[in-house]
């Protein structure tokens, strides 16, 4: 479905990525793993043509994409959940999850179809639906920016750091949620620090360090490389 292939990018003179090869396939949740800086969102927002690559190529169900911009990159079935969540505080939960689907133009009956189906996937969002988005805890504010991004209808997820900054009970409320949407179907890239839970929650992964990819296969083998597990996963 995704297949991205020497992908550079820079900030100014600084180069961020170097070459990245990545492959996700259809219904397939893919995590890309990584330290603080390797850069993961990066990445994921060279896709969702927020950053412009400096070379390379992202080819999309065949079609070459590298450089379109976001607003037609959702229209050809990706949405982005960004890192920090990103949710309008000033505006309600129902409001924000309508903003997901503007570069769409639906119709009013399929708009309300998707916010119907969002609301009895993550029911807390219809309980808070004319709540100011600023006044939700962290966790309803990920589940929102997930709605959010849903409300395309993507065929590709990409979910940067959905755990970030949340408690661990929190964290397994979010992961069963991803759990639920890659099991109905949903194609998913998920970005995380907390390697451990992506590759418990994907079935490849690819772990970036310094713009590199440096190791990728099935998250189970990955999950059991002992070289791996002592350099990221903390443990011994
Ligand atoms: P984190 O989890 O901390 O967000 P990451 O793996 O997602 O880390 P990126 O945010 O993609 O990493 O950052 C990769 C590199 O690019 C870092 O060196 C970072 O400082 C740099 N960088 C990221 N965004 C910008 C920007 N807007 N301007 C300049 N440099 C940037």
């Amino acid at each position: 479905m995704l297949s991205i292939r020497r992908l550079t990018a820079h900030y100014g003179a600084a180069q961020a990525l170097f070459g990245v090869d990545l492959e996700v396939g259809r219904g397939e949740t893919v995590a890309l793993v990584g330290a603080n800086g390797a850069g993961k969102s990066t990445l994921l927002r060279c896709v969702m043509g927020l950053v412009r690559p400096s070379g390379g190529s992202i080819v999309l169900h065949g079609d070459e994409v590298t450089h379109l911009p976001p607003a037609r990159m959702v229209r050809r079935g990706l949405a982005l959940s960004p890192e920090g969540r990103e949710v309008f505080g000033t505006l309600s939960v129902l409001e924000n999850l309508e903003l997901g689907a503007v570069p769409l133009a639906l119709k009013a009956a399929e708009k309300s179809r998707r916010l119907e189906e969002i609301f009895s996937r993550l029911p807390k969002l219809r309980e808070r639906r004319s709540q100011l988005a600023g006044t939700l805890s962290g966790g309803e504010q990920q589940m929102l920016a997930m709605g959010r991004a849903l409300m395309a209808g993507p065929k590709l997820l990409l979910l940067d750091e959905p755990s970030l900054g949340l408690a661990p009970l929190v964290t397994d409320e979010i992961f069963a949620i991803i759990h639920q949407l890659a099991r109905a179907g949903t194609t998913i890239l998920l970005v995380e620090q907390n390697a451990a839970r992506a590759l418990s929650a994907s079935d490849h992964a690819y772990l970036l360090a310094n713009g590199r990819i440096v190791e990728h296969g099935a998250s189970r083998d990955l999950l059991n490389d002992a070289a791996l597990r002592t350099a990221f996963l903390g443990a011994s």
